[in-house]
């Protein structure tokens, strides 16, 4: 079972759209996969077609009532299960504080589930509070989404220094994934120079005993596509909702990679030339609109 926390104390990134139809590619192909909702938002309970609340009891029961795991989670789709969140789950940030061993109540419930999971992958909340720390907790491999602009590396150092703490104090077994760049604008150079960016920051601060001595910036690009941005309303993952659009085969492409496949195509870092952009433009025009139901 590989266990993975998305994660970046920024919002707005693509966390949620990155664990959302990255598990749902996953699924696809055969994998079982289980989506830890521990956002309060409930984007991606919203995004796999879930009402928050609506759909009986949330992560907060299992995190602070006690309640199994498989007693909250729902299947969405075939290989696809998710645990929803709830407002709630706010809460449970402060009525965890005087739990021992509050950061493990995830991992401990995780370890419950006798189900066989192939993957179980957490979105997390844009804070590093106690429920990031039990995803952090309850993970091998943290994955980084990161919009490649020029604040990018900005609050990645701090991000560095709670996982290496997590993973010197609490779980010697964490260890960052990689980074994946979403809402990426192919035609700019800017793309390409955030990556080099990257490449050189991570090799400076690798040795051996790091957590990010494997980290590597997976090349699947995420490219920006609208069709990511409506299927959240239509509670349907990109597979669902519109399988042939860009997005669809950036998601695949990065669950190729996440299985050790090579990327789907060969991704040029400043792909300015005119054919690149001709290519990259033709699917901007807004979807017609479906009623939801
Ligand atoms: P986070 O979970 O980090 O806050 P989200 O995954 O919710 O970020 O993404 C923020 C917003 O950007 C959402 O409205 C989402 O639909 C949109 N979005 C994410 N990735 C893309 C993309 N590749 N192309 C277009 N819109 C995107
Ligand atoms: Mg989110």
């Amino acid at each position: 079972m590989r266990r993975i926390a998305v994660l970046n104390q920024k919002g707005g990134v693509g966390k949620t759209t990155t664990t959302v139809n990255l598990a749902a590619a996953l699924a696809a192909e055969g994998h079982r996969t289980l989506v830890l909702d521990l956002d309060p938002q409930a984007h991606a309970t919203l995004h796999l077609g879930l009402l928050p609340g609506r759909s009986g009891p949330s992560l907060y029961d299992v995190l602070t009532q006690g309640m199994p795991l498989p007693d909250v989670k729902k299947n969405v789709a075939e290989n696809l299960d998710i645990c929803g969140s709830h407002i709630d789950l706010a809460a449970a940030e402060v009525e965890l504080i005087n739990t021992v061993g509050r950061e493990v109540v995830l991992r401990d419930a995780l370890d419950a589930d006798p189900t066989p999971y192939d993957f179980v992958l957490m979105d997390c909340p844009p804070s590093l509070g106690i429920l990031t720390l039990n995803a952090l907790c309850a993970s091998r491999e943290v994955f980084i989404p990161l919009q490649a602009h020029f604040l990018a590396l900005h609050g990645l150092s701090k991000l560095l220094e709670t996982i290496n703490l997590v993973s010197r104090r609490v779980n010697r077994e964490l260890r960052v994934g990689g980074v994946v760049l979403c809402l990426y604008d192919a035609g700019t150079r800017l793309g390409g120079e955030v990556i080099e960016d990257l490449d050189k920051y991570f090799d400076g601060k690798r040795h051996a005993n790091s957590p990010w001595s494997d980290a590597k910036v997976f090349r699947t690009r995420i490219r920006r596509n609208i069709r990511l941005a409506e299927c959240p309303s239509f509670g349907q993952s990109i597979f669902q909702y519109a399988p042939s659009s860009r997005g669809a085969e950036d998601y695949s492409s990065l669950a190729g990679e996440v299985l050790g496949r090579p990327p789907a195509k060969v991704w040029l870092d400043d792909s300015d030339s005119p054919s690149s952009r001709r290519a990259e433009s033709h699917e901007d025009t807004p979807a017609t609109p479906v009623l939801h139901g």
